[in-house]
């Protein structure tokens, strides 16, 4: 480490998005002792009779789909806080290609032609300042090596925080939330549809339907956190 990084460091140390403690120098975004403890969905492993699939079967035309983690407990919503409201965007980016190299011999990216990160209405990437799924892409473009696709896709209505709301409630209200910019660049291709949390699937399907008016596209799926019903966090 340079006399100009051991400074950065002493001043602003940086900590693992999950837990809090100080990172040592070659550890990215996360501490060892998180990146093992991550509750893991394990494609092809636990997830193995396509729970996560199935929420999306008969509505799109739909591949794979997979998530890195669990979205329980409290180290595994910290990663999320971090990359989308504190600001730490490297946090997608490092925990991305974690993601992608644990994924890179499982067949998951066979086939697959480029990636669309799910996009932010203008209004709300103007205020965060970014797409926090921009930055989980940069992660797995750089460890598969498969092109971004940008633009293909935009957000059309800047929905309200869909937290609190039901199941049914969600679905009514992403319909017609995406509009489909630019068929050439997704027509008659394998598309990555990347997000940063999967719940029901709702936002996922009415961007992926979007993205299906496109002749010929094939869509697969992946999110960092799986925070559905399936698994119950274990
Ligand atoms: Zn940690």
């Amino acid at each position: 480490m340079s006399l100009y990084h051991n400074l950065l460091d002493f001043f602003f140390p940086r900590t693992c998005a999950a837990c809090g403690r100080r990172l040592a120098e070659d550890e990215a975004s996360l501490c060892v002792p998180c990146i093992r403890g991550l509750d893991r969905v394990g494609y092809g492993g636990k997830d193995e009779h396509g729970a996560l699939e199935r929420l999306f079967w008969g509505q799109l035309p739909i591949e794979r789909v997979t998530s890195f983690f669990y979205y329980s407990g409290e180290n595994h919503q910290n990663i999320l806080h971090n990359l989308k409201y504190f600001r730490r965007k490297e946090v997608g980016q490092d925990v991305g290609a974690m993601f992608a190299e644990e994924l890179l011999d499982s067949g998951f990216f066979e086939g697959i032609d480029g990636i669309v990160a799910l996009p932010l209405h203008k209004k709300k990437r103007r205020q965060r300042g970014y797409n926090q799924c921009d930055y989980i892409v940069k992660g797995i473009c750089r460890v598969t090596g498969i092109p971004v696709i940008k633009g293909a896709v935009e957000r059309v209505v800047n929905n309200a925080s869909q937290t609190r709301r039901s199941t049914i409630e969600r679905k009514e209200n992403v319909e017609g939330i995406f509009r489909l910019k630019s068929a050439d660049l997704v027509a008659g291709k394998h598309v990555l549809l990347v997000d940063d949390v999967l719940t029901t699937g709702s936002t996922l399907i009415s961007c992926g339907r979007e993205l299906a008016k496109a002749p010929g596209i094939r869509i697969s799926i992946c999110t960092l956190a799986y925070a559905g019903e399936f698994g119950n966090g274990k």
